[in-house]
């Protein structure tokens, strides 16, 4: 459930390079090395985000984002360019393209253009909640850890989801109670410790960090 980019790239060893990062940032990733193999692989694979060259054999950056748009497909496109040129951005910028970035670039620069527009994907789908490489999907009830699915109990679930939409802030155990099991709840409030257990059991199974912090005397936090 981490978020599918493509990377359109024609250079086999920079594609390889924006794989091999994407990747390690918990990123899936499909590479096309030419225009029209970019096109049928967005239109097959559907990614969250297209990394484009500008430069392609067969259909260039260009025109693949616009085909793009003619069929409404409003996939973020960051346009990867070696042309420093005002008219040539704003003629990217036409054809649809969200962003660009120009050629030779740091790799720091290009992640953070990637997780801007997958955020601002994010905010206007409500029902992703994300936190680090957790992701929880409100509608479909999946939640998932980088690309590993993670079976959650219908109040395991409940409880993710309430600190999921309150991330670094610390909820104290009576508003988790409230919120989560209910004002009417009558047993006994240790179930929160109880189930918190559970939850980090599922989410840590592989040696992920923990993100459930407990504050001592005081509640829980969702925090790195
Ligand atoms: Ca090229």
């Amino acid at each position: 459930m981490s978020s599918h980019i493509l990377v359109v790239e024609d250079e086999a060893k920079l594609a390889q390079f924006i794989e091999l990062e994407l990747k390690y940032e918990g990123y899936e990733v499909t590479v096309a090395n030419d225009g029209f193999t970019g096109l049928t692989t967005a239109r097959e694979i559907q990614p969250d985000l297209i990394i484009l060259d500008w430069m392609l054999p067969g259909l260039s950056g260009l025109e693949l984002c616009r085909r793009l748009r003619t069929t409404g497909d409003k996939v973020p496109v960051i346009l990867l360019t070696a042309k420093d040129d005002v008219s040539e951005r704003v003629a990217g910028l036409d054809a649809g393209a969200d962003d660009y970035v120009l050629k030779p670039f740091s790799v720091e620069e290009l992640l953070a253009r990637v997780r801007a527009h997958l955020r601002r994907t994010q905010e206007q789908n409500p029902d992703l909640l994300m936190f680090e490489d957790l992701t929880l999907n409100r509608s479909s009830r999946e939640v998932y850890r980088n690309n590993r699915g993670i079976e959650l109990t219908a109040k395991e679930f409940d409880l993710l989801e309430y600190l999921m939409t309150h991330p670094r802030q610390v909820l104290t155990r009576d508003r988790i109670l409230e919120t989560v099991w209910g004002y009417d709840f009558l047993g006994d409030s240790n179930i929160i410790e109880v189930y918190i257990r559970y939850l980090r059991l599922k989410l840590e199974s592989e040696n992920e960090t923990r993100i459930i912090q407990t504050v001592r005397g005081v509640g829980y936090v969702l925090r790195d």
